[in-house]
């Protein structure tokens, strides 16, 4: 097994789960007096997606970068190789 303090390279892509709110909206967390800055796209069961949106302080570790709901994931990941696959792809 290997150590929790291992070194493992992280970067910041986009998430594309995420994006800037529309209009203006409360944070969903209960008791959160603040207003949202980005919405979480999440799959409903009988809705297809909800908007679940949030204020800078409930962003899960993410940050807003140029507009862009940006998270930091191990380089490693599959989901980080996705993104600079998309990225290095020609434009034709
Ligand atoms: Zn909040």
């Amino acid at each position: 097994m290997g150590s929790v303090t291992e070194h493992r390279p992280t970067a910041w892509i986009p998430d594309e789960e995420w994006c800037l709110v529309s209009s203006p909206r409360w944070c969903r967390m209960p008791k959160c007096p603040s207003t949202a800055v980005a919405e979480l796209r999440r799959r409903h069961v009988t809705h297809g997606f909800q908007w679940w949106a949030y204020c800078t302080g409930h962003l899960y570790g993410r940050k807003i970068e140029n507009g862009v709901v940006m998270h930091e994931v191990f380089v490693n990941a599959p989901i980080y190789k996705r993104w600079q696959a998309k990225r290095e792809m020609p434009r034709a």
